[in-house]
């Protein structure tokens, strides 16, 4: 399969995909295999499609995507910058509240630390961005929804989904009858 990086390709895919990948979630979901089986495929398929992306190429997640601080995030980067905790909350960071509840996330507009592709705090920033797309972690199918969030924000993710459909033969299995929804 050619690695899609094509932010335009992809957001069309995802839209056009939208509802294949919502079945292939509840395929996965109800699955036959074991947590730690499918979390094996997912982190080989995941090695595979790093190995061939550049994200200082891509920073769509630093667009696209709130970056949640923890308070140990605010604390190193408030030091990597020079400032205090409370300069760099006033400067950099601002309240995000859904209704339930309340974080403090990076400003979205304009992205202070985004020059380009490129992160200008790169050394310092929060964990929310270092484990972005998530799937070097276990218990993937216990994540799905944010997967298919992401499938049309991150290439990583969408290679590695698309991969994943092909793996399982996705949905030729289904089609034939092998699974039903
Ligand atoms: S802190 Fe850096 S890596 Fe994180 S969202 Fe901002 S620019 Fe991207
Ligand atoms: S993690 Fe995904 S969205 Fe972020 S820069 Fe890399 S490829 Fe792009």
């Amino acid at each position: 399969m050619k690695i899609q990086t094509d932010l335009e390709i992809i957001k069309e895919l995802a839209e056009k995909r939208e509802r294949e990948n919502l079945e292939f979630r509840a395929f996965l979901k109800e699955s036959y295999m074991e947590t730690e089986e499918m979390d094996e495929i997912v982190h080989n398929l995941y090695e595979q499609v790093i190995n061939e992306i550049d994200c200082k190429k891509c920073g769509n997640c630093c667009r696209e995507i709130s970056t949640v601080m923890a308070e140990s995030d605010i604390e190193r980067m408030a030091k990597g910058l020079g400032l205090t905790d409370s300069e760099f909350i006033s400067q950099y960071l601002e309240e995000d509240d859904d209704g339930f509840s309340k974080e403090l996330v990076i400003k979205s507009l304009p992205r202070p630390f985004l020059k380009g592709n490129i992160c200008t705090c790169y050394e310092h920033r929060p964990e929310d961005c270092r484990s972005f797309p998530h799937l070097h972690k276990d218990e993937f199918v216990f994540r799905l929804l944010g997967v298919v969030e992401n499938y049309e924000i991150c290439p990583i993710v969408f290679n590695v989904y698309e991969l994943l459909k092909k793996r399982f033969s996705w949905p030729k299995k289904r089609k034939r009858g092998w699974y039903s929804s």
